[in-house]
């Protein structure tokens, strides 16, 4: 197995890192690379560029409008943009909904939904989890009754990742409670504008609006917006998980954060000298550049074996991969010690140019640690990633 990149793969990597260059507007740069918060109309920006390019839906089918590129090919973007700074292009949408309507879908839902999820005329979000049933999803209690030819919506979705944005909210919802549970589920589209949705904040403990609970009192739903056959939902739900890709692990943005981390071990002093001069630090931070190393060669050993999804293996590059990033921003913490103490939400929402603690490079990171604990939960908890490679990988 070679896992270096081929001549085509570096060009290919040439034609990448020429279009970030000249297409990642400086603003949207700074404010990732400093760990600001970004706005709905910050990661719409990007978006749109990275669209108008043709490279918005790497994994698409080329019919569909993907650019036809390959499982390396999609890594390569992956960690470029990545390593650059750029805004995420958020997965609700193009990595998760649109290929359970390309599988499942009907040709209407098709035609209307695709091109809508490509040029970011809707924002989408996740209504998977309820209070009680995240790791337990089959036992969710979302009812969708069937009168004539709508369904009645009653129930809450929990943690929906920036639902406050959203024009659409795919759902899985309960249309028969007398079966198996995972048998009378079904996979609902719901318009964000209905009547009878209420989207509440749960603040984070970074203190970031990210996430929501969303309330659905008596919502009306078009039939015509089930995907595929009632009661099938969680056939769905399973594709769309199985699409999980290599890029779960986050090297780039590890790769990315680790140079950070240097750059502010570098500033503290510790006995008149740079931390990272220190023994016992540098060797932290060694050992978890290895850590990173050793990660980045599971990706590509990943992406060697399998063109397409990595299967049961996108466990192993999640857990190890939000352990790394976990690691870095308690390195960082670390490093800065009492600096990290003060919170700054002015400066974190770009309302003011500048910390007040007088250090722009500093000021973001104890919200940046307490976002990160979240990483280890969402995505299926790694202690639930632990059970599937226990089951799948190593059949125990
Ligand atoms: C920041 C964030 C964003 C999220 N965004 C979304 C979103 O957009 N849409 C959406 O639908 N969901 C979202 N989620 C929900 C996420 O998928 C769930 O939080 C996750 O699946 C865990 O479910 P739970 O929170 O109900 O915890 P529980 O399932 O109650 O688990 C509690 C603890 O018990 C452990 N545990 C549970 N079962 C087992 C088991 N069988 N073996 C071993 N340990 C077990 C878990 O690992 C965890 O530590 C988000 C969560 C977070 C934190």
């Amino acid at each position: 197995m070679d896992l270096n990149y081929s001549s085509e793969d570096l060009a290919f990597r040439d034609q990448v890192r020429a279009f970030l260059a000249a297409n990642l507007p400086a603003d949207l740069q700074q404010k990732v690379r400093k760990h600001l918060r970004l706005s709905r109309e910050d990661y719409v920006r990007w978006h749109k560029i990275v669209a108008k390019q043709g490279w918005v839906a790497p994994a698409w089918p080329v019919e569909y409008g993907g650019p036809g590129w390959n499982a390396t090919q999609r890594h390569i973007w992956e960690e470029e943009c990545a390593i650059a700074g750029t805004p995420a292009i958020l997965p609700f949408g193009i990595n998760m909904v649109a290929p359970v309507i390309m599988a499942f879908g009907n040709a209407e839902q098709k035609a209307y939904y695709l091109p809508r999820i490509l040029s970011c005329e809707d924002w989408w979000c996740q209504g998977y989890s309820e209070p009680g049933s995240g790791s337990d999803l089959a036992s969710l209690k979302t009812t969708a009754e069937r009168v004539g030819d709508h369904y009645i919506v009653n129930g809450q979705k929990t943690w929906t990742t920036l639902g406050q944005h959203a024009d659409m909210i795919f759902c899985l919802v309960r249309t028969d409670s007398t079966v198996r549970k995972q048998e009378g589920i079904s996979f609902l589209l719901i318009d964000m504008k209905t009547p009878g949705i209420t989207v509440r904040p749960i603040i984070m403990l970074d203190e970031d609006h990210e996430v929501n609970e969303v309330f659905f009192d008596n919502v009306k739903v078009p039939v015509a917006n089930l995907i595929g056959k009632e009661n099938k939902g969680w056939t769905y739900a399973k594709y769309l998980l199985g699409h999980e890709r290599t890029g779960i692990a986050a090297v780039g943005r590890s790769k990315r954060e680790l140079q950070f981390l240097k750059k502010v071990a570098l500033k503290q002093l510790k006995r008149g000298k740079p931390l990272l001069d220190d023994p016992l630090f540098a060797a932290k931070v060694a050992n978890l550049e290895i850590e990173l190393m050793a990660l980045e060669t599971t990706v590509l050993r990943t992406i060697c074996q399998e063109d397409q999804t990595p299967g049961p293996q996108a466990s192993m590059l999640k857990v190890r991969g939000s352990e790394i990033q976990q690691i870095l921003t308690e390195l960082m913490i670390e490093a800065l010690g009492p600096d990290a103490l003060p919170f700054d939400t002015r400066y974190l929402e770009g309302k003011s140019e500048h910390a007040v603690t007088g250090d722009d490079d500093n000021a973001p990171l104890a919200a940046y640690y307490f976002n990160f604990r979240k990483t280890s939960i969402y995505g299926g908890s790694n202690e639930i990633q632990k059970n599937i490679i226990t089951q799948m990988i190593l059949g125990l």
